[in-house]
């Protein structure tokens, strides 16, 4: 998508999906962090939301890019277009984190990111530029 455009769509997607992300944000489970996360996974025909869990566990917390994605390939969506990632919480655009990042990387590495603010300030990535030297890539079609 060339600059303009991409511009267009994302600035379009932000002000559709703007309640639902503070919406969403609530369902966030954040008792340790109070870190409340949301992310919407928009595919060619569906968005998926996904929020932060944590546990007292800490290891066992799933990132809201995760939950996300997981429940797009949960539902046999594997079209992954973007992922906006946003928290009430967070006055700067929020990154995914470094496991979010692989994860992301799996199902396509051309997929926008998009990283709001709470005020919806954004910033846009790459997976590319968040992941360079994509790890492994080739492993599927070693079998
Ligand atoms: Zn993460």
């Amino acid at each position: 998508m060339e600059k303009e455009k991409l511009k267009i769509y994302i600035e379009s997607k932000i002000s559709e999906l703007k309640e639902k992300l503070i919406l969403y944000s609530k369902n966030s489970y954040s008792p340790y962090s109070k870190l409340r996360v949301v992310a919407a996974l928009i595919t060619k025909n569906s968005i998926y939301f996904g929020v932060n869990i944590e546990n007292r566990s800490f290891g066992l917390t799933n990132c809201a890019e995760r939950s996300a994605i997981f429940s797009a390939i949960s539902n046999g969506d594997k079209d992954f277009e973007a992922i906006f990632i946003y928290s009430p919480d967070y006055d700067k655009p929020l990154p995914p984190c470094g496991a979010c990042r692989q994860v992301i990387s799996e199902f396509n590495y051309n997929i926008v990111i998009i990283m709001l603010s709470k005020d919806f300030s954004y910033e846009v990535k790459f997976i590319e530029e968040l992941l360079p030297l994509n790890s492994l890539e080739n492993l599927k079609d070693k079998n």
